[in-house]
């Protein structure tokens, strides 16, 4: 149970561990920004899971270093050690090298501007020699993880050997936090009184916070993308929260077509019809604004080079499908979100990736950043729509743009993740 919380940064619990004598203890709750760093050596887990170009293996986005780069500086300028794990692609078999962590100590040199020294393998005694050795300001990274498949079997063992490599255990690895695996999760029982979030991991958690348990209203949220089925979980969370409800996307017109409208070659789920017909009555019955794209634009294929035109939604023609919203649409969206003072959004609203279908997903990015300006809180959460927001250069202007893809699906979808409920226990 928690008993108080302060600037979210201290947590106490109550723990009853003599039931028969009504003992209470009290444990703390370790956090980054009170924890005593020095002489420790801090393991922390990070999502180093970068994009490496094919033919030199060189870092080609190096957000991931980037976003977790304050917590590592952090623990150095407090008189700690920093051991760093993470895992890289999915190597099938050990020592992959085109997967080996080898290949980005440069960049994360340059990043954090520290040195850094790395293990060849993440556990074992020649690891272990390294980091025992570790002094205060140094860093250090440890080989892939997942060389190794005990690490996503969740492997207690494994798991037990990497949490020899430090005094605490920092997660801050956001994009891994739905993922029950050694060192995003079963690690941390090896620190029960010195394990936390770093600020990455932190940030997340309070953004979703923001949105899910917002006080300020309207709360809107747009969840887009392809299909109704990889969104349904998410909308049924979000409906008996939200005041605002807009759906956008390819998913928009299976509802369409719930509704008897014609779709010509849409996108279409047909075994989702009734569960659309679910969502649009449940909104009703909670008074939720369901938001249904009125028009759209349409192409003979699925092609940059095709015609195209501007129809109403539930009127598209035989043989053309919907791949963008239509002017009308941009419209009523803009006003929506201006009006809203918390905005979440999931999932693109056109197929953005082609030029010619980018302008509806354009315009609710253009008007989030408004609204932001205006004062509202906005959280871009899930990978097209962040996909997106970086692609029209607007990520900057946003409140908070997600790290993780799946673990914010997951987490907007009110699972407890088990990254997070490790450090919580
Ligand atoms: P998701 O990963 O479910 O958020 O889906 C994102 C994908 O949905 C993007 O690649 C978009 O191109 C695609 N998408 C968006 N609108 C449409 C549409 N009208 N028809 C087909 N695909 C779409």
């Amino acid at each position: 149970m928690i008993l108080s919380k302060k600037d979210n940064h201290f947590y106490l619990k109550t723990i009853p561990i003599f039931a028969l004598s009504k003992t209470i203890y009290y444990t703390i709750m370790q956090s980054i920004h009170t924890y005593d760093f020095s002489n420790k050596r801090a393991l922390v887990r990070v999502d180093f899971n970068v994009p490496l170009d094919k033919e030199t293996l060189e870092v080609t986005d190096n957000s991931r270093i980037r976003a977790a780069a304050p917590t590592i500086k952090h623990i150095l300028e407090n008189g700690g050690a920093v051991v760093l794990m993470s895992h890289l692609g999915r190597p099938k078999e050990n020592n992959e090298p085109r997967f080996s962590l080898k290949n980005i100590v440069s960049e994360i040199e340059k990043v954090i501007g520290y040195s850094v020294k790395f293990a060849g393998d993440c556990i074992g005694d020649g690891a272990l020699e390294m980091s025992k050795n570790l002094k205060a300001g140094e860093v250090m990274l440890l080989e892939n993880v997942r060389y190794y498949k005990q690490e996503t079997a969740g492997s207690e063992e494994f798991a037990k050997q990497l949490a020899k490599h430090g005094d605490c255990y920092v997660n801050d690895a956001f994009g891994t936090a739905h993922r029950a695996h050694a060192s995003t999760t079963v690690v941390a029982k090896f620190f029960p009184n010195d394990k936390m979030f770093g600020f990455l991991l932190e940030k997340e958690i309070e953004s979703v916070d923001k949105v899910l348990n917002s006080t300020a209203k309207p709360l809107t949220a747009i969840v887009g993308g392809a299909k109704v089925s990889s969104k349904i979980t998410i909308i049924e969370r979000l409906i008996s929260t939200v005041d605002n409800l807009i759906v956008g996307g390819g998913m928009a017109y299976t509802f369409v077509k719930a509704q008897g409208g014609k779709v010509g070659n849409s996108l279409v789920e047909d075994n989702y019809l009734d569960v659309a017909r679910k969502i649009i009555a449940d909104a009703k019955a909670k008074g939720v604004n369901l938001y249904i794209p009125v028009d759209t634009l349409i192409a003979d294929n699925f092609s940059n080079d095709a015609n195209i035109e501007e129809v109403v939604i539930d009127a598209i023609p035989d043989r053309w499908m919907g791949l963008d919203v239509g002017s009308k649409t941009i419209e009523d969206c803009h006003k929506i979100l201006l009006d809203s003072k918390v905005i979440l959004w999931n999932g693109p609203m056109g197929v953005f990736e082609m030029s010619n279908f980018e302008k509806g997903t354009k315009a609710i990015a253009n008007s989030i950043v408004e609204a932001t300006k205006n004062g509202a809180f906005s959280l871009i959460g899930g990978g097209d729509s962040v996909a997106a927001i970086n692609k029209f250069g607007l990520a900057k202007e946003v409140s908070y743009v997600s790290t993780g893809g799946g673990a914010m699906l997951e987490f907007l979808e009110g699972k407890e993740l088990p990254g997070i409920k490790a450090i919580r226990d």
